[in-house]
């Protein structure tokens, strides 16, 4: 016998549809691409959605046709993010920080049919444009005004797009329809793409919502630093509609400055990578500024050091919850929350619980396996690879032949990690990234972390530099903070009480600046590549 509820496709246009009906005027401000500030809400940008899905329609967009947008976090993307699949579309975000090798990949690659690009970026994809080869045409998201000069061919005014229409219905269909598609930041061969379903959007935002992850309400004003474009978004886009939040979008500043003039309009939930925050909090520190609206920030796509969370809630009262996740996961994985054995600990034991990227909620299943693939015990030792299986993670690559999981349908996600017996996941490196010196691993992400403890650090990553005897030997890049020059001794005098003497750094090496990649991570690759460059030898060879 089946169930007899009903048949309701869970399509993400649903969510801007619930978002209009029950929580219309609740404002979403943003910093334009053009300027000024400007302020909208739920309703609004439902209303101006369905127009945009119209011209879409309009210009002969069909169910599954391939969208391109490349912008920043303004509430005309957030436009963009419902118009698109709710046109029938499926949403191919781009990172405007991609090589023009990149670029023309991707964009091939998923055959986007119309790119829809904010005026200040047209500059990315003018020299590339006679190589886009299913490319129809170009919509700007700017107003007639504002329109730029620009070699891009075909080129439309979404302002006046938007303008000629009245409105319309979205276009329907199964909830397993393809929804958006990110490219992986992959270090290694061509970017992979990841095709999300209405499906897989929907469950994985409403599950995100819950109380003991993101925990978004109507009460908050949230504001994704987290472009939009970089895994899914971390799925705010979805989850602040879901939840009716108020909404703050930063647009392009990314300076401590702008994005503290942003917090600063009430925000009580922000997102972002750690190299948004370190800045930040320097800038806090240099100007006695407070952060009285903030209740949380989630930090991930790499290692919140404990410095950073120690600042945010000691020295700012704000919470702080640390996640992990990847574009093949929609993205989250598992979000830093206490549960009641964790509240349990002292102060210090929640700190440490709180360096570890957190727990699961329902729909995520994980296991850390060892070589041999046997699932390893949740005793927050055994080390071995994540892997992963649940609605809202990948089972295969665009294009590919085959599917990227193995028959219990996990997903290996490349990284290394611990459990402990509460269910918390400790990410000890990326696979490619430990440090193996004389058989033993090195997790450069501890490395990393307890060199930026030191007061006058302010950015570090560890590497493996190859050694004859030992494999590899652990090397540390230090930035120093602004205006400081910290003895090297010092700094390995910090790693001490937490690494075996044969796990300290070989070399402590002082640099301007560490490559980092396009969704702001550590660059490894780089890094490797600037000791290759510099042909780099080890202090005991020199
Ligand atoms: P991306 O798909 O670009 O978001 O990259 C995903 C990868 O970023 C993961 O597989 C991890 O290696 C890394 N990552 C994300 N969040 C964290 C975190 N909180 N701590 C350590 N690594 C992280």
């Amino acid at each position: 016998m089946q169930g007899m509820m009903q048949d309701w496709p869970m399509r993400v246009s649903r969510i801007i549809d619930h978002a209009a009906r029950y929580h219309a005027n609740r404002p979403i401000i943003s910093r334009s691409v053009e300027g000024p500030i400007t302020r909208s809400t739920w309703g609004e940008v439902h209303a101006r959605a369905l127009r945009l899905a119209a011209a879409l329609g309009r210009l002969g967009v069909r169910r599954g046709d391939m969208i391109g947008c490349m912008a920043w976090n303004t509430t005309r993307h957030l436009e963009v993010w419902y118009g698109v699949p709710g046109a029938g579309g499926v949403l191919h975000s781009l990172n405007p920080r991609l090589s023009a090798d990149q670029l023309i990949y991707i964009i091939n690659h998923a055959e986007d049919q119309w790119v829809l690009i904010d005026h200040d970026i047209v500059g990315a994809l003018e020299p590339i444009a006679d190589q886009l080869t299913t490319v129809k045409g170009y919509i700007v998201m700017t107003d007639r005004a504002h329109m730029p000069e620009t070699s891009l061919p075909n080129v439309l005014c979404y302002e006046d797009l938007v303008d000629a229409e009245t409105g319309g219905d979205w276009v329907d269909g199964p909830e397993d329809d393809a929804c958006g598609i990110c490219f992986t930041s992959g270090t290694t061969g061509n970017p992979k793409g990841v095709v999300y379903s209405h499906r897989s959007n929907v469950i994985h935002s409403m599950v995100m919502l819950q109380r003991d992850m993101l925990g978004l309400s109507s009460c908050d004003t949230v504001m994704p630093v987290v472009p939009l474009f970089h895994a899914n978004g971390w799925s705010t886009g979805f989850g602040m509609a879901m939840a009716g939040s108020a909404c703050v979008m930063p647009g392009r500043m990314m300076d401590p400055a702008s994005i503290f003039e942003m917090l600063d309009m009430g925000v009580t939930v922000s997102a972002a990578v750690p190299t948004v925050w370190l800045p930040l909090l320097n800038h806090l520190r240099a100007n006695a500024l407070a952060l009285p609206h903030l209740d949380r920030v989630v930090i991930g796509g790499s290692a919140c050091p404990r410095a950073v969370i120690e600042a945010f809630q000691n020295d700012y009262g704000v919470k702080v919850l640390h996640a992990w996740g990847m574009t093949e996961m929609s993205p989250l994985g598992t979000i830093c929350t206490p549960k009641p054995e964790v509240l349990a600990l002292p102060a210090e034991g929640q700190l440490d619980t709180q360096e570890k990227v957190g727990h699961s909620p329902f729909s995520v299943e994980l296991q850390i396996r060892d070589d041999d693939d046997n699932v390893l015990p949740w005793d927050g030792v055994s080390q071995g690879r994540l892997v992963v299986r649940g609605p809202g993670v990948v089972k295969r690559y665009l294009k590919q032949p085959e599917d990227c999981v193995d028959e219990d349908q996990f997903f290996d996600t490349g990284d290394a990690a611990t459990m402990d017996p509460n269910g918390y996941v400790r990410i000890t490196d990326r696979f490619k990234d430990v440090i193996k010196s004389g058989g033993e691993w090195i997790s450069s992400i501890d490395m990393e972390n307890a060199a930026v403890a030191h007061p006058e650090v302010f950015e570090a990553a560890a590497v493996g530099v190859p050694h004859p005897k030992w494999d590899e030997r652990p090397v540390l890049l230090v930035v120093a903070q602004p205006g400081m020059s910290p003895e090297p001794e010092s700094i390995i005098d910090r790693l001490r009480p937490l690494f075996a003497k044969w796990q300290l750094p070989d070399d402590v090496i002082f640099v301007d600046e560490i490559p980092h990649t396009a969704t702001g991570k550590i660059s490894k690759l780089g890094i490797r590549q600037m000791l290759d460059a510099q042909s780099y030898v080890l202090p005991e060879f020199r």
